[in-house]
């Protein structure tokens, strides 16, 4: 099951330009099973009209969230809703603890703040690495992808989508279907997912899988 599972929209991203609808339609044109809307430090609480919009558009959708912290952005699944202590890493660690989430450090290669997570702290706090990300080139040198296996993480592959032709670079494949945000963590925790890259990224990169 293929699940992109970095994407943004303008419903609650105000650098994004893509609608739900824009982007569930792209998706399904693109050929992904599901993907999972991962805002900036916003959580989607309107569950049901998402589970009608997946409905109408025949892709899972997900619910996760890309948070702006002292270490970069960091993307975390599985938890309900956004609070401002989440900006800074131990309150992010605190919520993902108390509600049995998962944290995985987006686009490594894109340095976002001058702090970046060394060895010590991935070991310990995060669970995965965004290893492919779709506005990114490969991993060439394969710095990423042996830091995470040293490490022990899972490695995950997301478009980062904020526009229509973004959508669709790259995905997570599940190796069991999930239909909901707690097996989505639950299959993550576990490890059974393999990044992919589904289509170039803007700078002609791809596919290929790492
Ligand atoms: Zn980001
Ligand atoms: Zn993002």
């Amino acid at each position: 099951m293929l699940v992109d599972l970095h994407n943004h929209t303008l419903h609650h991203s105000m650098d994004s330009g893509l609608t739900l609808d824009a982007l569930l339609a792209r998706a399904k044109e693109r050929g992904l099973d599901g993907v999972c809307l991962t805002e900036h430090n916003a959580v989607w609480k309107d569950t049901a009209r998402l589970e009608e919009a997946a409905a109408r558009y025949g892709v899972a959708v997900f619910r996760g969230m890309e948070l702006s912290t002292e270490y970069g952005h960091v993307l975390a699944y599985g938890l309900s809703a956004f609070h401002p202590a989440m900006l800074r890493f131990d309150g992010l660690c605190q919520a993902v603890e108390s509600e049995g989430g998962v944290l995985v450090l987006a686009h490594p290669q894109w340095v976002t703040t001058d702090r970046r997570p060394g060895r010590d702290l991935l070991a310990s706090s995060f669970h995965g690495i965004e290893v492919l990300n779709g506005e990114i080139a490969n991993d060439s040198n394969g710095y990423v992808t042996s830091t995470a296996r040293l490490l022990g993480l899972f490695e995950t592959g997301g478009s980062d989508a904020h526009s229509l032709e973004a959508v669709g670079r790259c995905a997570t494949r599940f190796h069991s279907p999930v239909a909901s945000d707690e097996e989505m963590v639950r299959e993550l925790r576990a490890g059974r997912v393999t990044a992919v890259r589904l289509h170039p990224s803007h700078n002609g990169l791809g596919p290929s899988k790492e």
